[in-house]
């Protein structure tokens, strides 16, 4: 049986892939900053919290890091664990520095202390290769970061590189593009512009805040992409890799098709607000994930609109959960 280690378990990204590593009869831990206190509320909502083992990791913290790798000694690790919201970059530049590319530094001279033949994945970002004027970015586009968390996630992409090269490490970084689910934050635009409009759908008279709705980026669905994120690990050799649908939608297009499948008219319920503008905003993103589909096998099947609509159909039914 293979053992799994998950960095940042709580998040998104962390609940799809430790079901899917469990479903493959992995034994699975995970960490948070603090495990005791962590809620595991995305973990109880796929109903897998009781089967996955919890450590306490600071990522910045080199003992900390150790500590969990010897206890745990695991095959494979996931870092998923870091500030990952681009608009919070801007308010804690430090913060994201520190999570993103101290951490991970940690979690490569932790694997290379312990000399133990551990596969490390690292969560990159599309975002780090900035505005492409609409071309798909793929794995030998330069990066033009233009957030402190784009600037984090190439930071990082570099020192992974940088120990596989020096060290031999199995240690590879999944560029991936957005990609959402109904565990997204409401942090996050697409959820909150999903939020709002079942709320609204649900009988609310609110408006819909919005900043810049002319940006365009590819949108996947998350569960597919922790599927990538462990292709990636069961390769001959590590490897880099761009994970994106391939196509870029308009936010404004995201925002009209969840307000379709609830049968409403999206002008009648969204207002601008330029205080939500960011300091420096990427307008098209894209990626290509060929390289992905030739050597991994991997393959997107839902695209925007699917996105949209599975999100809006899981916001429902937890509404009507709720009130029935
Ligand atoms: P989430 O924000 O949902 O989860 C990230 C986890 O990291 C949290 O559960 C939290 O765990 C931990 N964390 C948050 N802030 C910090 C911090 N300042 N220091 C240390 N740990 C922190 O992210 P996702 O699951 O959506 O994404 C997983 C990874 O993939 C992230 O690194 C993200 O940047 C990256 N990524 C995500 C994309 C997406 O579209 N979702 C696109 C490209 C990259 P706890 O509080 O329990 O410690």
């Amino acid at each position: 049986m293979k053992r799994a280690l998950i960095c940042g378990i709580s998040g998104q990204d962390g609940a799809y892939l430790s079901r899917l590593l469990l479903d493959k009869g992995y034994e699975v831990f995970g960490t948070a900053r603090d495990a005791q206190m962590a809620l595991f509320h995305n973990l109880r909502l796929l109903g897998i919290q009781n089967r996955i083992g919890f450590h306490s990791m600071a990522l910045n913290d080199f003992r900390s890091v150790l500590q969990v790798i010897t206890r745990v000694k695991p095959d494979e690790i996931y870092n998923l664990a870091g500030q990952s919201s681009v608009g919070l970059s801007f308010d804690q530049p430090v913060e994201t520095l520190e999570s993103n590319s101290v951490g991970i530094l940690n979690l490569l001279e932790a694997i290379r202390f312990t000399e133990r033949p551990i596969r490390l994945y690292n969560a990159g970002s599309g975002e780090s290769f900035g505005d492409t004027d609409g071309d798909a970015a793929d794995e030998d586009t330069p990066f033009r970061p233009r957030s402190p968390y784009a600037v984090s996630k190439a930071t990082a992409f570099w020192e992974v590189a940088n120990y596989r090269d020096a060290y031999k490490l199995y240690a590879c970084t999944g560029i991936l593009f957005n990609h959402e689910s109904p565990l997204r934050p409401e942090r996050f635009v697409t959820q909150k512009i999903v939020k709002a409009a079942c709320r609204i759908a649900s009988g609310s008279d609110e408006k819909l805040s919005l900043g810049n709705i002319s940006i365009s980026r590819d949108w996947g669905w998350a569960p597919e992409y922790v599927q990538a994120m462990w292709m990636m690990l069961q390769q001959e050799a590590a490897d880099d890799f761009v994970i994106a649908t391939g196509e870029s939608r308009s936010l404004e297009e995201f925002v009209a098709q969840v307000f379709e499948v609830l049968s409403l008219s999206w002008r009648d319920h969204v207002v601008a607000d330029p205080s939500l503008f960011r300091p420096s905003e990427i307008m098209i993103n894209r990626g290509n994930p060929s390289k992905a589909a030739r050597v991994l096998g991997w393959r997107v099947v839902h695209k925007m609109r699917d996105v949209a609509r599975l999100m809006v159909e899981a916001e429902m039914a937890s509404l009507a959960a709720r009130e029935g």
